[in-house]
C-alpha cells in the first residue's frame, strides 16, 4: 500500500518527499474524531487543579511521576486501575475554572501537534459533583475550546474543535444528554455519543436518545465493537442508526479467509463497508485495553486494504501517552504507510466528521491537500 519513493530521507536537499518521522508527521494537517477530554489532560494540570480545588486523592505528587502512574495504571491490564485513572481526571474537572482550562489546553495541545480539526467528547453528567448544572458544564467547556482555538491562532496554528456530548451507557440520562447536544448544536456541539462498559449495556437501551437525535436531524456515534464483538456493532447500526462506530475494530471478526486465500466479508462487514460507515480506530488504546495484542497485529491494515472507511484516533492521550502524530507514526512503522496513505486517512476523517458538508470540503481542499502536497515534495 505504501509507495516506496515516499520514504526518502533527504527531502530538504532534493526537494523530494519529507522523511516520515515524528517531526514531519507533526507538520502534516491531521483530523481527529475520537478523543476523550477527560483522557487527555497534562499531568502538570492535574497536579495544579487538584491543589486548587482541594482534591487530595492523587496517587503521585509531581507531574512526572503522575504521568508515569497514569500510563502504568492504564497498561496494567487491571480494569479497576484503568477506571481509577479517570476518577482522578474527572475529580479536577468539577469547576468552571477546571473545565475551561482542560478544554483550552486540549485545543492548544492538539493544534501544536498539527491537528487542524478535532471532535472531542466527554460526559457532562460526570461533572456535576460541585454543583454545576449540565448547561453550565457545556458552556464552560465550549468557552475553553474557543479560548484554546484563539491561543493556537496566536501561536500560528489553526485548529477547529467540535464537541461531542457523551452519555454513560450504564446510566439513564441519555435522552437528557441528547437534548443537551441539540440545544448547543449552534454553539459548537456537533454530535452525541454513548460510552462505558459494552457487555451488559447494549446501545438499544438508549433508543429514545438516538430517536431524538434522528428526529432532530442531528449526528451521533456509538462506542461499539471495542472489547465486545459483532452483536454490539449490529445493534448500533441496525437498531440505533449510528452515523459512525466508536472503535468498531471487532468488525474484523466478520471477515474470513476464503478457500482461495482472499478475504470474504460477512453480511455485517459488507454492510459497514458498502455504507461507508466510518470506523474510529484507536490503535494504542486497543493494545492497552487488550482488545488487540500489538500494533503490528492491529486489524487497521486489513481494514484499510479492504477500503473500509478507516480513521486514526487517539482515544486517551494521557493514559496511552500518545498523540495523533505518534499514532500515525506507529502505523507507518508497523505497516509501511506513506504520505498518500496518511492523507487518505485524514480525508476519511474529515469526510466522516459531523461538520456541515461545505466546511468539510473546504478543510480538505484548502488545508489538507496543499499540506500533504508540500510533504510529498
Ligand atoms: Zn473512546
Amino acid at each position: 500500500m505504501a509507495a516506496v519513493d515516499e520514504t526518502g530521507t533527504n527531502a530538504t536537499t532534493t526537494g523530494g518527499p519529507a522523511p516520515l518521522d515524528l517531526r514531519s508527521i507533526a507538520q502534516a494537517p491531521k483530523a481527529l474524531l475520537h478523543d476523550h477530554l477527560d483522557g487527555g489532560l497534562r499531568p502538570s494540570t492535574v497536579v495544579e487543579l487538584a491543589a486548587d480545588c482541594g482534591y487530595d486523592g492523587l496517587p503521585a505528587a509531581d507531574a512526572d511521576s503522575l504521568g508515569r502512574w497514569f500510563r502504568d495504571a492504564a497498561d496494567s491490564g487491571s480494569l479497576e486501575l484503568y477506571l481509577e485513572t479517570f476518577a482522578h481526571t474527572v475529580a479536577v474537572m468539577q469547576t468552571a475554572e477546571g473545565l475551561q482550562r482542560v478544554a483550552r489546553e486540549c485545543a492548544e495541545d492538539l493544534a501544536a501537534d498539527g491537528v487542524i480539526y478535532a471532535e472531542v467528547r466527554y460526559a457532562p453528567e460526570q461533572h456535576l459533583e460541585k454543583g454545576l448544572t449540565l448547561d453550565e458544564v457545556v458552556q464552560h467547556t465550549l468557552e475553553g475550546f474557543r479560548q484554546g482555538e484563539s491561543a493556537a491562532r496566536a501561536a500560528g496554528k489553526q485548529i477547529r474543535v467540535g464537541c461531542l456530548l457523551t452519555a454513560m451507557r450504564h446510566a439513564a440520562r441519555s435522552r437528557e444528554i441528547a437534548e443537551l447536544a441539540v440545544r448547543y448544536r449552534d454553539q459548537g456541539v456537533v454530535g452525541f455519543d454513548i460510552a462505558g462498559k459494552e457487555a451488559g449495556f447494549p446501545p438499544s437501551r438508549h433508543l429514545d436518545a438516538f430517536e431524538y437525535m434522528r428526529a432532530n436531524n442531528a449526528h451521533f456515534t456509538i462506542h461499539a465493537g471495542e472489547a465486545f464483538g459483532l452483536p454490539s456493532i449490529h445493534e448500533a447500526i441496525a437498531f440505533c442508526g449510528t452515523d459512525r462506530l466508536g472503535h468498531g475494530v471487532r468488525i474484523v471478526d466478520d471477515i474470513h479467509t476464503g478457500d482461495d486465500g482472499t478475504p470474504q466479508l460477512g453480511r455485517l462487514a459488507a454492510y459497514v463497508r458498502d455504507k461507508r460507515i466510518p470506523l474510529e480506530l484507536c490503535p494504542s488504546s486497543n493494545v492497552q485495553t487488550g482488545a488487540v495484542a500489538s500494533i503490528a497485529e492491529h486489524p487497521f491494515d486489513v481494514l484499510a486494504r479492504l477500503r473500509f472507511r478507516v480513521t486514526v484516533n487517539t482515544d486517551n492521550r494521557l493514559m496511552s501517552d500518545t498523540s495523533m502524530s505518534r499514532e500515525m507514526k506507529a502505523l507507518v512503522d508497523a505497516f509501511g504507510y506513506g504520505w498518500s496513505d496518511l492523507e487518505r486517512f485524514t480525508i476519511n476523517a474529515l469526510k466522516s466528521s459531523f461538520l456541515p458538508f461545505d466546511e468539510r470540503l473546504a478543510l480538505i481542499d484548502d488545508v489538507v491537500k496543499p499540506g500533504y502536497a508540500v510533504l510529498l515534495g
